[in-house]
């Protein structure tokens, strides 16, 4: 984090977003002037950063990365219109690929490259975006105090026998969102309402935190069961902090039906991008296997291109049945769930 504030700190502030510059610096010969790419991006992640500086080195393609929120770089683009300098657009959140899309700022790329290293229900069918890294929202329960009986899916999360044990973050997080608008996709609206009901009537407290404190309280055992993303815990592998990790037991939810909410990464090449072939250049540099293991393995996330194994401390964390609804379902009910969680108190 502190590298990135640094970073940060070192860029230009343009209508209130930061824009950032990485240049080819470092050792060996700067490489040829090959032009740039102006990257807008809404991944919060430090580890990216070593990602630009490897593309700039093997192609001498500078990188110039505008970093702010989804929703804001989609609007800003969108306001840009044919002028708008972004070749690229990386987002963190399929409902976020899903609303760029229908903005109509991704441009269709035919790209031999990306089919063949992106599976093809992580890309949308007509090329317009590439999932990049997944998560999965996963449940965690205090191991000392055991597996709870009858709890094997997100909808058990409901379920009264679990009063007062669940602790969670704020439904404002789009992690939250994404679940729920899943929820709704395969259960419809009014069983996702009383899921959220029920659920919010399980609280051991007010949500609070985010998922890396939520996780410190499941293990602390001030509550006993959480929903949180995998990468997070894989952030609790290794060091002092590994007697988290081994506090908490695992649950990968709906493994005999849907299958755990998978969110996933994502980017595309702008429509106007000024910058186009190397626009394209990026995103199949980021299916590389360099890249995917620096984007996923910086941040513990599953790699989405073909044969590029995760990091041991996600492996570790096991196998299981991912949710496989496509980006466009786990946006569409968004903007419901938001107004569920509303209704059903979860602040
Ligand atoms: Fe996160």
């Amino acid at each position: 984090m502190k590298k990135l504030l640094l970073a940060l700190a070192a860029c230009a502030s343009l209508g209130g977003l930061a824009a950032c510059s990485e240049g080819a610096e470092g050792d060996g010969a700067a490489p040829t002037d090959a032009g740039e790419v102006n990257v807008y991006t809404a991944r919060h992640y430090d580890t990216d950063l070593a990602l630009y500086e490897d593309f700039t080195k093997t192609t001498g393609i500078k990188v110039n990365r505008i970093e702010a929120d989804a929703d804001a770089l989609i609007e800003r683009i969108a306001a840009e219109g044919e002028f708008s300098p972004a070749d690229v657009f990386v987002t963190v959140d399929a409902g976020r690929l899903a609303r760029a899309e229908e903005a109509g700022i991704l441009a269709e790329v035919d790209s031999p490259v990306l089919q063949e290293r992106i599976p093809a229900h992580l890309r949308d069918p007509k090329n317009r975006w590439f999932a990049l890294t997944t998560r999965a929202r996963i449940i965690i329960y205090n191991k000392a105090k055991g597996q709870p009986a009858g709890l094997a899916t997100y909808e058990d999360l409901a379920k009264p026998e679990f009063k007062g044990r669940i602790c969670m973050r704020s439904s404002s997080s789009v992690y939250n969102i994404a679940l729920l608008s899943s929820i709704i996709a395969h259960d419809g609206a009014a069983k996702a309402e009383s899921w959220a009901k029920g659920l919010v009537a399980n609280f051991a407290r007010p949500p609070q935190g985010n998922d890396m404190s939520n996780i410190e309280a499941v293990a602390a055992g001030e509550c006993d069961i959480s929903l949180v993303n995998t990468y997070y815990l894989a952030r609790f592998a290794s060091g002092e902090k590994r007697k988290v990790l081994d506090g908490v037991g695992i649950i990968f939810p709906n493994q005999a039906t849907t299958g755990a909410h998978v969110n996933m990464s994502g980017a595309g090449v702008v429509k106007s991008s000024p910058n186009r072939a190397n626009a394209v250049k990026f995103l199949e540099y980021l299916a590389s296997d360099t890249a995917q293991q620096l984007l996923a393995g910086g941040n513990n996330e599953y790699p989405t291109a073909k044969g590029v194994a995760a990091t041991s401390a996600v492996e570790a964390l096991g196998s299981f049945k991912a949710d496989t609804l496509s980006a466009a379902e786990i946006g569409k009910g968004q903007p419901q769930a938001v107004t569920i969680f509303n209704r059903a108190g979860w602040n």
